[in-house]
């Protein structure tokens, strides 16, 4: 369900409003917020951004990043909520409903349930940033240079730097106006990819010298544990597109990377070439994503999640290999 007609007009009646994305935030989610903020204080409203984990270092030369409150509890009532590049309930804000009526949902993600209040939802859309732009546009917000600096990381960051499927005709287009519009691309990729800490390389060195394949070869995995971040004095925000290398191995179809998170906790990010589709099994894990990018967190421990993860996409290859598969070429990361 697409609600943007009745978003625009509660966006232009409320005057307050908290806008939030999902944890761990990426330059996606990041510049949505950010961008939809300057917008709408531009028509004079009351606009705070929340989220429940901070700002990774890399994005913070974001205008107005310093400005994001984080962690729980949220204080303050708000005319509406926003939510932007998630579902509601993976802002991991509140334990179980908004404490509005007005709750607006505006994300790419093709997993999300499209079940809340006000919900736009363009899985065909690049990054939520080009859904944010479009907004704007409805808004007649004219896009200044911080704007078009936000909504360019968003479209940038999302597209692999303009390399997966999801860079469109329109995601160009807008990336074009966004350019004209005085973002600096080189800003961007200085801070997103030439500014990495010290520790994270260390950190990826030690990951990619334990990486494993499935005897196929289709299947490729790293995992990042505890321990490795206190020999590397890393952190989990360091982690953030590691899975690309085991993706980048020739032959393979499926990369996976385990991230622990607790003791007996782990974050999966799963990456495909675009032959198997990892939304729906993501989902089966009990998390979202895309086809070629998806995620989930999982219980357990790493010998039972491992079993579990490698199993079900073990699944998904043979299923493919069952049918014809598709050649599309890895949309997302
Ligand atoms: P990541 O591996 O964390 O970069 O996530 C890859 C893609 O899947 C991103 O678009 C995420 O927003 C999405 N994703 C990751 N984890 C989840 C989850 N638990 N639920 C829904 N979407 C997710
Ligand atoms: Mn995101
Ligand atoms: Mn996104």
């Amino acid at each position: 369900m697409s609600d943007l007609d009745g978003i625009i007009a509660e966006l232009t009646r409320c005057k307050s409003f908290l806008l939030s994305v999902h944890i761990s935030p990426d330059g996606d989610a990041l510049g949505s917020q950010l961008a939809l903020m300057l917008a709408l204080r531009k028509l004079n409203k009351a606009v705070t951004a929340h989220n429940l984990d901070p700002v990774p270092e890399i994005y913070r030369f974001l205008p107005h990043a310093e400005t994001i409150k984080t962690g729980r509890p949220v204080t303050g009532r708000y005319d509406a909520y926003v939510v932007l590049d998630s579902e509601p309930p993976r802002t991991g804000l509140f334990e179980k409903t908004y404490p509005a009526d007005t709750l607006i949902n505006i994300d790419h993600h093709v997993t999300n349930p499209s079940e809340w209040r006000h919900t736009w939802l363009d899985p065909a859309a690049s990054a939520t940033g080009e859904m944010v732009y479009r907004l704007i546009q409805r808004l007649g917000v004219p896009v200044d240079r911080d704007i078009a600096l936000c909504l360019f990381t968003s479209i940038f960051t999302d597209t692999g730097s303009f390399r997966y499927t999801n860079t469109t005709p329109e995601s160009m287009r807008i990336s074009a106006a966004l350019l004209e519009a005085g973002a600096n691309p080189w800003l961007v990729t200085e801070n997103v990819y030439e500014s990495y800490a010290y520790q994270r390389v260390k950190l990826l060195g030690s990951v990619l010298s334990g990486m494993e394949r499935s005897a196929d070869g289709k299947i490729a995995w790293i995992v990042v544990t505890e321990e490795l971040y206190q020999q590397t004095g890393a952190t989990s925000e360091d982690t953030d597109n590691f899975v690309n290398f085991a993706r980048s191995v020739k032959g393979v179809e499926v990369a996976v990377l385990f991230r622990q998170t607790a003791a007996s906790e782990y974050k999966i990010s799963l990456r495909s070439k675009g032959r198997v589709d990892l939304s729906a099994l993501a989902q089966s894990l009990g998390g979202g994503g895309h086809k070629n990018a998806a995620g989930s967190t999982i219980n357990g421990t790493l010998e039972d999640v491992k079993k579990r993860v490698l199993g079900e996409i073990e699944g998904a290859i043979s299923a493919f290999q069952g049918s014809r598969g598709d050649t599309d070429h890895g949309r997302r990361p």
